[in-house]
């Protein structure tokens, strides 16, 4: 047996644990990732990443590589396949890049790789004990003890299960499937560009869709297709060739000659919601917290997102600079925003008509998301850039995403690049706390605001200054 001392263990090399850890090993904590996995599987279940998504991914330097590794920008984002425009958000970043989970998965192991951490492979965690002052985890012949767990396990989450956490939702009633499908030619009919997802999906009768998205291979695409009222008796069973194959004629008719299936799997509509991320020392980030249909393209960004809200704040708690509380702020701000994505998928779920009553109800919602509130409403759900934290503080700005802007300095969101909390002010200020970068600049977004505090994770905690609601 194998003994090892640790910080954190990170249960899971996703996108979500990797994401952890690379926040986590920024702010110098001793990390170790275990992957069940011996190698990468190359699969990518999801292909976007969302403009909050880039935004974060931008405040620690990360953007330039994933751009590297994408193939596609797509203008807008859609709510139930109706197309939903980023234009009116004060981003950078107003466009989906089409990027493959496998490729975010290698520029984040990557990066990981550069801060000195090791993806530990083929260790599946099987299983933990806690007391008050660490978690011992097993995984195979290997045994670690860790301050704190964090299971970035999946769906079907062994750490979640071993917590008996309740995984609280709906049960849903159909599936789909994804496959990248390799054509002998171009078929007919077939988009070449990835432009929008509204001009991908189609529907042959209710409650039935096939959607189509060109990869960076010529002739290579992603197809998923479904039925919304109806699925397998095993939802884990392989998928057949022919499933794909009358998929693939039902798109594109019977010309349509397949090279190759790369990989398919299957997905459901099932929606759930981890009721705690936090017992004692042992969390719970990305699909291993929360699980919906994959409407919209939101999944993987949730996850990510968890990870850059988590990792700052368990830094703080190992290193004693944490105010109390601080951490179980991390369940208390991301539970809410999974809770909203699990509700928006619902609503779009609703949207896929099954009835003509509900084509009916969907053609008036598709007028009404044509007005300007509502494209901006839609688009705030779906992209994350409406999240806005709750605190104490009155002022509009606190607690939402700091907008990124030019600063004497460069981009605001340069400041961010070592994980640390920025100072933006107007006039010159001292820090108020050891951890805090202090920028000066003549203009701030918020006009009315003469600071803005700013956390590691690029959302505004307040317009004082003050920091001992967050740090000691
Ligand atoms: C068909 C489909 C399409 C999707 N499309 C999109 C999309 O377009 N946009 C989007 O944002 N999201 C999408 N998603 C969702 C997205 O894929 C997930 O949200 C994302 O993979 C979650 O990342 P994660 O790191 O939390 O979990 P995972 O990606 O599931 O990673 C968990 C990791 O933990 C490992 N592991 C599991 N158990 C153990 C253990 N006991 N010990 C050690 N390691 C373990 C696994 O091998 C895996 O590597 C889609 C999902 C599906 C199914």
């Amino acid at each position: 047996m194998e003994e090892l001392t640790t910080e954190v263990v990170v249960a899971g090399a996703g996108p979500t644990g990797l994401m952890l850890a690379n926040e986590l090993a920024l702010a110098g904590v001793d990390t170790s990732v275990l992957e069940r996995m011996h190698a990468r599987t190359g699969l990518s279940k999801a292909l976007n990443f969302q403009p909050r998504t880039a935004e974060v991914l931008d405040l620690r330097g990360l953007l330039p590589r994933a751009k590297d590794r994408s193939f596609a920008t797509v203008a807008d984002g859609h709510f139930a396949v109706i197309p939903v425009s980023y234009a009116g958000w004060d981003t950078r970043h107003p466009y989906q890049l089409g990027i493959p989970q496998a490729e975010v998965e290698a520029a984040l192991e990557e990066r990981l790789a550069e801060q000195g951490v090791r993806v530990r492979r083929g260790h599946e965690l099987t299983s933990f004990v806690q007391d008050a002052d660490g978690v011992t985890i097993t995984a195979g012949e290997l045994r670690i003890r860790a301050k704190y767990l964090v299971g970035c396990d999946g769906g079907r989450s062994t750490v979640r299960k071993a917590l008996n956490m309740p995984f609280e939702g709906i049960e849903g009633q159909g599936h789909g499937v994804s496959a990248d499908v390799l054509f002998k030619a171009t078929p007919p009919g077939a988009p070449t560009q990835w432009r929008s997802m509204t001009n991908m999906v189609t529907s042959q009768s209710p409650g039935k869709f096939v959607g189509v998205i060109p990869l960076a291979e010529p002739n290579l695409y992603r197809i998923s297709f479904g039925d919304r009222l109806n699925r397998p008796e095993n939802l884990h069973a392989e998928v057949t060739s022919e499933e794909v194959e009358r998929a693939v004629a039902e798109r594109f008719g019977p010309e349509a000659q397949i090279a190759e299936v790369r990989w398919a799997s299957r997905f459901s509509d099932d929606s759930r919601l981890a009721a705690n991320y936090k017992v004692g020392r042992v969390l719970l980030a990305g699909d291993a917290a929360h699980i919906h249909f994959p409407a919209g393209g939101q999944g993987l960004n949730l996850g990510i997102q968890d990870a850059m809200n988590l990792g700052w704040k368990l830094a703080a708690e190992l290193r004693n600079r944490a105010a109390p509380g601080l951490l179980d702020t991390y369940e208390q701000e991301r539970r809410q925003v999974a809770a909203d994505v699990l509700h928006n998928v619902a609503a779009q779920n609703a949207l896929i008509p099954t009835t003509p009553n509900q084509l009916a109800l969907r053609a008036l919602f598709r007028d009404l998301a044509a007005l300007d509130q509502v494209q901006h409403h839609l688009s705030g759900l779906v992209s994350g850039l409406a999240i806005h934290y709750a605190t104490t503080e009155s002022h509009p700005a606190a607690g939402t995403r700091l907008p990124d802007f030019q600063t004497p300095q460069g981009y605001a969101s340069t400041l961010f690049h070592k994980g640390n909390w920025v100072l933006l002010t107007k006039t010159p200020t001292p820090a108020p706390h050891p951890e805090v970068l202090v920028a000066q600049t003549p203009n701030l977004p918020y006009p009315n605001a003469e600071k803005l505090l700013v956390r590691p994770d690029g959302y505004i905690a307040n317009t004082t200054g003050e920091t001992k609601t967050w740090l000691t």
